[in-house]
């Protein structure tokens, strides 16, 4: 049982009373997510400042027995940072500060609750961007993203997760209070420029971890000198094969030159139609207007036709400020989603069509996928209303994840008791038995994200 007052007393004195609360009032606000995950209310909220202020809070927590849980934007849709037991909700809203844009070496650091959007308003003014975001609109953080191994629809054709290649330094709050660095900023006379130094590439422990392993207090990440012409496609593909051959042009024939971004779409109530968006951008004209002209004669080749580009100004140009009308319909809910080869697309679709669509007969969830570099991500997704839609959704949702990850397909985003965490633990693997290793290593008390990941009689 947590002694409340207690609780606050001690964090008010690392904090300051203004920056901690145990007020229902303050604490509705983090009981819920994005997902249709129950409502789960924490103990308290508080806001740090500084990774002082962090550490002195973990070692609060340690000491006192009470689990912390990490929220950074709070537009994550699994369960992956709602209060799992009672315990202390970090907000980390006002660890959002760029410290450093390093225009020589091409990297930024920042503090984790810096915004997609605030750090591409400031480095355009520098005449640079990042270039590969996610769809979650303005509250989406570098810090939240990285931390949960995100991909989205803009660039990723060419560059991946953020943290297949960007990610070169960490700064991290370890479970006991401990600071430490990754890469190259790890060896203070040299600076942050490099990722993989000193050995194991750690920074790779930390990135998608959600916050399981350690609290994120700076990320240096690589930038890019921003783009000035950009074409956008969109084309009907004739058949699912039609889309995966495409798929691999991109991958083989061209490597992933030609396009940063491809996002595949198809709708419930047409499911035999797939329409691919393409956002192309570089340095200069004539390169843009080739690699156009080559996507052109392939999507012709392969039987697809072109259409109007709005659709596709509209969906690339609003992935930073949020997507038009995105909650017109409800609440979005991504599920049998995960990274998968090229050719086991066929694979989800077939469940998407085959258990959803015709044996459930659920026809509000569309499939769509994005083209990383050699790789799909693919997912289904819903629109809810609460509360009617949720009993059936959640069943629904739970049994085809159960379906999608016994085949080809790598699960993302794991979240708490709501989310994908006791699908994942029920598989028996050596990569999740390190990954408890390491957490009973790290925090012998559970303290960081308790029941996040991994629940908590598996670390027992
Ligand atoms: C409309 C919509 C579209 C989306 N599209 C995509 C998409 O295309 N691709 C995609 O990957 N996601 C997508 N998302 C999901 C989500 O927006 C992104 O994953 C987002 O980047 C999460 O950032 P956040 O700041 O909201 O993190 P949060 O949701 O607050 O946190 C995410 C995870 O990171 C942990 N965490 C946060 N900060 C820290 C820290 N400092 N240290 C340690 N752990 C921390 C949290 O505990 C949690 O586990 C979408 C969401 C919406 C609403």
């Amino acid at each position: 049982m947590v002694d409340a007052a207690k609780i606050t007393r001690l964090l008010a004195k690392v904090v300051g009373p203004e920056r901690v609360s145990d007020k229902d009032f303050d604490l509705i606000p983090y009981s819920r997510d994005l997902s249709p995950a129950r409502q789960k209310l924490p103990t308290h909220v508080v806001l740090p400042q500084s990774k002082e202020e962090i550490q002195g809070i973990l070692r609060i927590a340690n000491q006192e027995n009470v689990p912390v849980y990490v929220r950074a934007g709070g537009t994550s849709h699994w369960d992956a940072y709602l209060a799992q037991e009672p315990g202390i909700m970090l907000d980390m809203s006002r660890m959002n500060r760029i410290l450093y844009i390093n225009e020589r070496d091409l990297v930024v650091t920042i503090q984790p609750n810096c915004t997609w959007a605030k750090l591409d308003r400031e480095l355009r003014k520098h005449g640079l961007t990042y270039l590969c975001s996610e769809a979650g609109g303005p509250a989406m953080t570098v810090g939240g993203s990285v931390m949960k191994a995100g991909a989205g629809p803009h660039s990723t054709a060419k560059f991946g997760c953020h943290g297949d290649q960007d990610v070169i330094t960490l700064e991290m709050v370890l479970p006991n209070g401990d600071i430490v660095q990754t890469g190259s900023a790890a060896w203070p006379s040299a600076g942050k420029f490099e990722r993989q130094c000193l050995g194991p590439d750690l920074a790779g422990m930390f990135i998608g971890a959600e916050g399981i392993l350690g609290i994120c207090t700076e990320l240096t990440m690589r930038i890019r000198p921003a783009t000035d012409f950009k074409e956008r496609l969109i084309a009907v593909m004739p058949s699912l094969d039609s889309v995966i051959e495409f798929g691999h042009f991109i991958n083989r024939n061209v490597g992933d030159e030609y396009l940063q971004g491809i996002y595949l779409w198809v709708d419930p109530n047409a499911p035999d139609v797939f329409t691919l968006m393409m956002d192309i951008f570089g340095y200069e004209a004539e390169i843009v207007e080739h690699r156009k002209k080559k996507l052109s004669e392939e999507v012709k080749k392969l039987g697809g036709s072109l259409g109007d580009r709005g659709p596709a100004d509209d969906y690339f140009g609003h992935i930073l400020t949020g997507l038009t009308d995105i909650f017109a319909t409800g609440v979005w809910h991504f599920f049998g989603a995960g990274t998968l080869r090229i050719d086991d697309i066929k694979f989800v679709y077939d469940v998407w069509r085959t258990e959803l669509l015709q044996k459930r007969g659920y026809r509000k969830a569309g499939f769509g996928g994005q083209v990383l570099p050699r790789r799909w991500l693919a997912f289904m997704v819903t629109n809810y209303h609460e509360p009617g839609d949720w009993d059936e959704l959640v069943r629904m949702a739970h049994e085809i994840d159960e379906i999608i990850l016994a085949g080809p397909v790598i699960p993302y985003g794991i979240g708490g008791r709501d989310g994908l965490r006791d699908i994942v633990a029920s598989h028996d693997t050596g990569y999740y038995r390190l990954l408890k290793t390491l957490k009973r290593t790290l925090d012998p008390k559970n303290i960081l994200q308790r029941g996040i990941f991994i629940p908590e009689e598996e670390l027992q």
